[in-house]
């Protein structure tokens, strides 16, 4: 039987996505704050699944019996660079960084790159602890190419240089509720939430 859900992030956004999307499953949906849980981990994985597998096992030490915890990782992939900056999303020219110049220098970057070799992807792996240790994790992806110029004032850290070119819009010009649809973490959640269907039910 799962208790409660913790979600293993200080992110506010992360924690309304994840409720908007598992909150009707009928168990409480906490966040590690909530759960009076602290814990700095060193995300030193080399997959985004590792690194969410190491995220929730050292809050899931920390939890209570029943506890499920599930944490995220995430990060952009632009193909002609070689999938950088990949795991290292975040931390991409240094973690204090601000995103008005990690986006600049990849653009810079891909200065006089043709449209269809500005292929990327933000990729999210989520893993699950089971109150009984065992781990699930899902993958969920965006695919998208790197546009020429900044766009939009909506979401975080690349959405303004990230165009869907099937919406015509980058990922900042999105609404919350419109990205949520189509991104890399909705999509991974929703795919945990399938996969703790047939759990809950056992
Ligand atoms: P983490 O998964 O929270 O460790 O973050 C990964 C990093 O990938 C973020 O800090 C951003 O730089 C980038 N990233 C992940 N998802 C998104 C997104 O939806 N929009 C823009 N940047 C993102």
């Amino acid at each position: 039987m799962i208790k409660r859900i913790i979600f293993a992030t200080g992110n506010a956004g992360k924690i309304r996505e994840i409720k908007e999307i598992m909150g009707d499953m009928n168990i409480p949906i906490i966040s590690m704050k909530e759960a009076g849980i602290v814990s700095d981990i060193e995300e030193n994985g080399t997959t985004y699944e590792e690194n969410a597998t190491i995220k929730a096992k050292a809050v899931a030490a920390l939890a209570e019996e029943g506890d499920l915890v599930m944490a995220d990782d995430s990060g952009l992939e632009i193909d002609y660079l070689n999938k950088e900056p990949g795991i290292y999303s975040a931390r991409y020219l240094g973690e204090d960084t601000s995103y008005r110049i990690k986006n600049r220098n990849l653009i810079d970057r891909l200065s006089g790159v043709p449209d269809e070799k500005r292929t990327a992807r933000f990729v999210c792996a989520i893993a699950a602890v089971l109150p009984d240790g065992k781990v699930l994790t899902t993958r969920g992806v965006i695919e998208g190419r790197i546009g020429y110029e900044e766009a939009g004032q909506g979401g975080f850290g690349y959405d303004p240089i990230f165009y869907v070119p099937e919406l015509g819009k980058t990922t900042a010009e999105l609404t919350e509720e419109e990205k949520n649809d189509v991104s890399h973490r909705g999509r991974a959640l929703r795919a945990m939430k399938e996969e703790l269907k047939g759990i809950e039910n056992a």
